[in-house]
């Protein structure tokens, strides 16, 4: 498993999970992410990626929300989860993210390589 991989890994487990609104995708857009990452997630063609940017939609995004909820992306992880990053719909898990955990999963963003979803 490649460093960057235990480090995401790693920061995952540091973000705090709590139940979003069923089917909601009010936070959704288009979003970057690590290589490592990306590898996870299913192929999305050219045409299917400019579609979905062009309505300014991430290519995950389904008609009940996001299809790759188990391998999304950092930062649609951290939404909704400190107080820079509100959830609109006001959800939120019992405890925020610890602010030390939130800089490194900033700083893990910073310092990778990030490519389109
Ligand atoms: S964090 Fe809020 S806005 Fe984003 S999907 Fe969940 S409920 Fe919707
Ligand atoms: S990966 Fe999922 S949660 Fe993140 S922006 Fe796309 S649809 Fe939304």
């Amino acid at each position: 498993m490649s460093c960057n991989r235990h480090k995401i890994l790693f920061l995952r487990e540091q973000i705090p999970s709590f139940e979003c609104v069923p089917g909601c995708h009010d936070c959704c857009g288009p979003v970057t992410t690590s290589s490592e990452e990306m590898a996870r997630l299913p192929r999305k063609t050219a045409a299917e990626q400019e579609a979905a940017l062009a309505e300014l939609n991430c290519v995950h995004l389904g008609p009940n929300g996001c299809t790759v909820y188990d391998e999304r992306p950092l930062i649609c992880r951290l939404f909704g989860t400190t107080e820079s990053l509100p959830c609109p719909n006001g959800r939120r898990p019992a405890e925020l993210i610890h602010p030390l955990a939130e800089k490194a999963v900033h700083q893990f963003i910073a310092t990778t390589r990030q490519v389109l979803v």
